[in-house]
């Protein structure tokens, strides 16, 4: 379909975020799907690009195995159906909450089979992580969004699952949620999940029992302060998968920890709500009443310290503009993977859906 594809091609996996922006004929994935090989002794996991992660992570959960990245569920927030698909997943680069602890799927991801531009099948990583020759396109197609390869198949290192997880929370004042949550992330307590918003201040710790119980006391002796243990699964869940926030504009903001405060704080006067994961690496912002869904505030807070998504709301361009040189390389690299510009063709210069 890509060698004859005489215009442009808009890339579909489990269609869970709408069919890409573009116009252009449909290429589905839904037909590379299953699970090629799944090895739980080697912890290695090969599957078409079009399995849904569900399937995935029902297999892998009936072994204690996961994808330790957290893939999200947006369609919630988004308003969609339809199921996530590991392409998908890797288009985006997706992550959760665990972020600040093993990564994003890039970091997990230790192979690719994709088809360029030209219609040329490529491979690239393998089954193993050594499989280090040439140059690393593993790492390149995760989070390309489909615009330098169709992904037909992926591998995946696992991670057991840990045998127990501990969830404290403390109600305190955002600056000092942020600053309580960052110190815990310096520490060397092992914390995999450090996030803040109406539920309050919530800290994750995983892994063997006893361990857990030391690391959660140690912490708290560290930090200070009134904590308590939650039920954690569905406040992670509720970070995880948007923040929780309500209707508006949804942004999804990158930025240094301890900048996050002052993106918020550039929103006064503005109708919003915000969650914040990572320490405040990542915020959730929802705003309301404003033509541009607070763009250009947002945006322009954010000025040599993160970038913004558009991910639910109109008006205002999805992804933040490049740096002029990031820009230049991006756009060379796609020449080269897709030099008739057919995959998920114009894609970084759009609008989001209503
Ligand atoms: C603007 C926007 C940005 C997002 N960014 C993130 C993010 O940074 N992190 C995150 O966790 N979630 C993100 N999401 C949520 C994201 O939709 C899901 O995490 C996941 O991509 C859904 O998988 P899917 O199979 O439904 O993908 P789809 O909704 O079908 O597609 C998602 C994107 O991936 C491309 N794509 C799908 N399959 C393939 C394939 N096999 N080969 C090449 N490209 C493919 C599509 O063209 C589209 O651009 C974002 C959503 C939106 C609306």
């Amino acid at each position: 379909m890509v060698r004859a594809a005489s215009g442009a091609l808009s890339l579909c996996g489990g269609g869970t975020r709408g069919v890409a922006f573009g116009a252009g004929e449909v290429l589905e994935t839904s037909s590379l799907s299953g699970i090629r090989l799944y090895e739980p002794g080697a912890l290695t996991l090969v599957a078409g690009a079009g399995t849904p992660v569900a399937e995935v992570e029902a297999v892998l959960a009936a072994q204690r195995q996961r994808l330790a990245f957290e893939v999200p569920d947006m369609r919630g927030v988004l308003g969609r159906g339809g199921v996530s698909t590991l392409g998908g997943v890797v288009a985006v680069n997706a992550c959760g909450p665990r972020r600040v602890q093993v990564g994003s799927a890039r970091d997990h991801l230790i192979g690719v089979r994709f088809v360029d531009g030209r219609g040329t099948v490529v491979k690239s990583g393998g089954r193993v992580m050594k499989n280090v020759t040439g140059l690393d396109l593993v790492k390149l197609m995760a989070g390309s969004h489909g615009t330098l390869g169709v992904i037909s198949e992926v591998a995946f290192k696992l991670q057991s699952m840990p045998e127990t997880e501990m969830t404290l929370r403390t109600q305190v004042p955002l600056a000092e949620g942020l600053g309580l949550l960052r110190q815990a992330l310096g520490s060397p307590f092992e914390v995999s999940g450090a996030a803040f918003g109406r539920f309050g201040a919530l800290l994750r710790i995983e892994g063997m029992e006893a361990s857990v119980r030391y690391r959660a006391q140690a912490l708290q002796d560290f930090l200070g302060g009134d904590w308590a243990e939650v039920a954690g699964r569905t406040l992670w869940a509720i970070v995880r998968d948007g923040g929780g926030l309500g209707e508006g504009a949804l942004w999804r903001v990158s930025c240094k920890p301890t900048a996050a405060e002052a993106v918020v704080e550039a929103l006064h006067g503005v109708e919003h709500e915000a969650t914040f994961d990572w320490g405040g690496g990542l915020i959730w912002i929802a705003v309301r009443g404003v033509a541009d869904g607070g763009a250009s505030v947002i945006r322009g807070a954010l000025a040599g310290v993160g970038h913004a998504t558009l991910l639910r709301g109109s008006g205002a361009a999805v992804f933040h503009p490049e740096p002029p040189g990031v820009a230049a390389l991006s756009r060379a690299l796609r020449a080269k993977f897709d030099p008739r510009a057919v995959l998920n063709a114009g894609i970084f210069d759009q609008g989001a859906r209503g």
